[in-house]
């Protein structure tokens, strides 16, 4: 489809984004029969966040065996916390095992997206000309568009630039002056990966993280066979790692005081780590563990007493041609400077592209107070799905479980459509706000509003619009079945080339 073509190709389904949701969501539909469909990819290959975050010592904080599909299993780990790579040759393998690859149009970004209320189905501006769906789903992901503050006088620097997760790796650090900014969980995998070649790395720490140990190992090859002669035995591993993970809500939303726990590990774990207490202080936390996310690592703490490297806790007043200089009037020489601040989450970029019948965008309608129902759809944009949606994300397991719980949603949703002749859903507002008011009231007394920190997952209002503050298995729950009552919905004429084995 060109710019200039008039009629656009029409899809059932388009999906925006090749990560894990996109692709999980594909997968799906396809094992349900339905090939009528689209995925739009700006960049020229898939894996969303695990292809673009490329920089050194890049790896996942939860155990591969749970952070993989729950329907594509791969055996073939090579260790219990999978590297960025391995994890990219994953998605890449579930793409081409599962038959998407022909269904994705690369290097097409979505530029705009409006509902056709005439039409009843989504137009779609792309990079690459117009399209229309039937169904929207955007996977487009909440950890794609970096964020950079704005620093005074950053335009100015006359040295390398660049984000973790857009990492230069044409630019050569051994001997350079390094500024980090950020320690959180991007910058403590990268920081002890670059140290040993920079000449001079000065770490900005704005708030210190809770650093646990990480208990990462080789999974043996004996282990890889099981896994491959016996699948259950990998299906057992998984959900022991499931469920230890989800004791963590006791903590996180019942009671935070039990998280004093992990303050003591670790504690214990930087007194063997770092033998300077003035730096021991510095790098302690002030507010209550799991306020923001607990980070793993073996390796960050050591590096910060290299001879080469500084933690600077000043504030920057500003950036100038050649160097940082922090409030304290202290300047100090760099050549480049590294963010690893994060992404935008609670103003979700994608929300910018996607427009209702009148044209008022998800993000004029939500400021950045982002409110779904069932963290999924989003009530005056019909047939829109949204995985990773507001309050979708895990604070304490892996995010591909609840990614997969939303597609159960949209499956259950489509499935309900095509069986009843139903062309278009739209949630009731009023069914929206009662969902949201409930996810609300869970989230008060959690440890993310009450733990004394300020962390991505709140909004200006001080609201937590990112985590689901609760166990997984009660957002699974609340996403096995589709509820039609919540919705407005029309039927007309019946739904063609729909399968109706659209199971799950
Ligand atoms: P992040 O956790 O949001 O950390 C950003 C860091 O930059 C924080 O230390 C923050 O300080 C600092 N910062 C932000 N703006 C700043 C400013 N203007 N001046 C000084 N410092 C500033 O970002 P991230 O490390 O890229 O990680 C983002 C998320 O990606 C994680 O929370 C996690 O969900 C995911 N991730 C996961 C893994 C994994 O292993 N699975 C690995 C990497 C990333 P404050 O704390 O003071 O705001």
């Amino acid at each position: 489809m060109t710019e200039h073509e008039t009629t656009p190709r029409h899809y059932r389904i388009a999906i925006i984004g090749t990560g894990f949701a996109g692709l999980g969501m594909a997968a799906r539909l396809k094992r349900a029969g339905l090939s009528d469909l689209v995925l739009l990819e700006r960049a020229e290959d898939v894996g969303g966040t695990w292809r673009d975050n490329t920089y050194p010592g890049a790896a996942c904080d939860v155990p591969s065996h749970l952070y993989s599909l729950s329907f594509a299993p791969n055996p073939g780990w090579s260790r219990s916390f999978s590297g960025q790579r391995e994890i990219w040759e994953y998605l890449r393998g579930v793409a081409e095992d599962e038959g998407i690859r022909r269904h994705i149009r690369f290097g097409c970004e979505v530029r705009s997206c409006r509902w056709d209320d005439g039409g009843n189905r989504w137009s779609i501006r792309t990079s690459g000309g117009t399209i229309t769906a039937q169904f929207l789903v955007s996977g487009a992901g909440a950890l794609c568009e970096p964020s950079l503050p704005a620093l005074p006088g950053l335009d100015a620097f006359g040295g390398t630039v660049f984000h973790s997760a857009r990492w230069d790796h044409e630019h050569d650090l051994t001997g350079r002056d390094v500024a980090v900014i950020g320690t959180g969980a991007s910058a403590i995998q990268f920081v002890p990966q670059i140290q040993p070649e920079v000449g001079r790395l000065h770490l900005f720490q704005r708030t210190p993280p809770w650093i646990i140990p990480r208990h990462d190992r080789d999974i043996t090859r004996a282990e890889r066979w099981l896994y491959r002669t016996l699948p259950f035995t990998q299906s057992i591993a998984r959900r022991s790692i499931y469920w230890g993970r989800e004791s963590y809500i006791f903590g996180f939303v019942k009671n935070p005081n039990l998280l004093k726990g992990v303050e003591a590990i670790s504690r214990a774990h930087m007194r063997r780590q770092v033998r300077d207490p003035r730096l021991r202080a510095r790098l302690t936390p002030d507010y209550r563990a799991g306020c923001k996310r607990i980070l793993l690592s073996n390796d960050y703490y050591p590096c910060l007493e290299r001879p080469n490297v500084s933690v600077v806790t000043d504030g920057i007043a500003e950036v100038r041609e050649k160097s940082v200089v922090t409030r304290d009037g202290t300047e100090r020489e760099v050549d480049t400077l590294i963010f690893g601040t994060g992404f935008h989450v609670s103003d979700l970029p994608i929300a910018d592209r996607i427009h209702d019948a009148g044209g008022v965008s998800l993000t004029r309608r939500w400021g950045d107070d982002p409110q779904a129902l069932r963290g999924t759809t989003v009530a005056g944009y019909p047939n829109l799905f949204i995985l990773a949606g507001p309050n979708t994300g895990p604070g304490h397991t892996s995010h591909v479980f609840f990614i997969e719980s939303q597609i159960n949603y949209t499956m259950a949703a489509l499935r309900h459509a095509c069986r009843n002749r139903i062309d278009r859903l739209d949630p009731r507002p009023e069914a929206q706000a009662a969902y949201v008011e409930q996810v609300r009231r869970k989230m008060r007394g959690t440890v993310w509003v009450t733990g004394g920190c300020d962390s991505w997952y709140l909004n200006s209002q001080g609201r937590n619009v990112t985590l689901w503050p609760g166990f997984s298995w009660e957002f699974a729950l609340q996403t096995r079945r589709f509820d039609p009552h919540n919705y407005h919905l029309r039927k007309e004429g019946p739904i063609r080339r729909f399968p109706s084995r659209a199971g799950r």
